[in-house]
């Protein structure tokens, strides 16, 4: 690797605050275990195998978070990063070309930091297999010479944690799943915690909201406190500048139909997904390839975006054959047809 090439992995491995687009959700982000509500397993357990790190003073085992986008996968990656006391670095699987990038940017890390890769089954196999030998015995093969005289060299490098996250389990092959010492799921949040991430933001921006608005907002957050956090600071314009500065039930409720956010919290693109698997395929099955073309979606966005909650919710069933509509959803088409 040249100096060039160096300086550009460095870049890479920018820590995240540093973008100025995330400054904002970064203020948000609880830094510590105990500002982090809900959760209750993932969390309970990583701290345990954090402060068994910390006892035995040895690098935290590698740490695989899955779970549907905006549930708290990069913030829990802060916190460990911080309980620990390491360096946080962060990368994407997507933003990771080559194998020798990968390479750089594990030989460049400092003893015990923890290196964040975020939707880490979007990494090539060619690139995975680099860290197949890093999380495993803290080695590298680097390739010297060209040509002919190429040979590849086994390079240690410092002992790390990885973080990986993703949203599709199943895009993860077998032997990086099982480099992963440690695997939690995240799950979609109950109202209690929800609520409580809404008040804890509205207080950091300096928000005046009543219970019931707050609850209203959770309500309509499908469970993810992105969600919570993006709604309330849309629900606080409409109150800045269409209600008086405060946040109730009364404002929130305006906003949200302005949002087009129903009372379940489902949005323009869920009802899309439930009123063409009822009217252009008779209620399904039908393919995810065939769904995402007619709604004009990504196969992907509507695979971990918005099919997690609905089937979460009861409104949409996964089978062999493809997705169909319960009867919950059938009866929440009627409704809104009446209405
Ligand atoms: P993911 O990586 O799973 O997509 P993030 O960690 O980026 O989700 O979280 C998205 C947003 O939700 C962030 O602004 C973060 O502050 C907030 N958030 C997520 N989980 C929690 C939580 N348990 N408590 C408070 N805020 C949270």
């Amino acid at each position: 690797m040249s100096i060039d090439d160096k300086v550009s992995v460095e870049r890479m491995l920018e820590p995240l605050a540093s973008h100025p687009d995330t400054m904002l959700i970064s203020d948000l982000r609880p830094t510590r275990f105990n500002q982090y509500p809900g959760q209750h397993t993932a969390k309970e357990n990583l701290k345990v195998y954090v402060k068994a790190a910390l006892r035995r003073e040895s690098p935290l085992d590698h740490v695989l978070l899955h779970g549907p986008p905006g549930l708290g996968k990069t913030t829990l990656a802060h916190i460990i990063a911080t309980e620990l006391g390491v360096p946080f670095y962060s990368t994407s699987g997507p933003s990771i070309d080559k194998p020798g990038d990968l390479a750089g940017m594990l030989a460049g890390l400092e003893e015990g930091a923890l290196l964040f890769i975020d939707e880490i089954h979007r990494l090539s196999i060619q690139v995975e297999e680099v860290l197949y030998s890093a999380m495993e015995d803290f080695v590298i093969d680097v390739l010297v010479g060209q040509g002919s005289s190429a040979r590849s060299v086994r390079m240690p490098i410092a002992p790390f944690t990885l973080v990986g996250a993703t949203t599709k389990l199943s895009n993860l092959s077998r032997p990086l799943i099982s480099r992963f010492g440690i695997q939690e799921r995240l799950n979609f949040y109950d109202s209690e915690a929800l609520i409580e991430i809404i008040n804890r933001s509205a207080n950091i921006l300096s928000v005046d909201l009543d219970t019931e608005g707050a609850e209203q907002i959770a309500k309509c957050s499908r469970g993810t406190p992105r969600i919570s956090n993006r709604l309330l600071k849309r629900v606080w314009d409409f109150a800045e500048v269409e209600g008086d500065q405060f946040i109730d039930k009364k404002i929130a409720l305006k906003a949200l139909k302005r949002l087009e956010i129903d009372e379940f919290g489902l949005d323009r693109t869920d009802r899309a997904i439930l009123s063409v698997v009822a009217e252009r395929y008779n209620f399904g099955p039908v393919g995810i390839d065939a769904l995402a073309v007619t709604i004009g979606e990504e196969r992907s966005t509507i695979e971990e975006v918005y099919e997690p909650f609905l089937v979460h919710q009861g409104y949409l069933g996964r089978g062999q054959r493809g997705r169909f509509l319960t009867d919950k959803g059938k009866n929440y088409l009627s409704n809104i047809c009446m209405s």
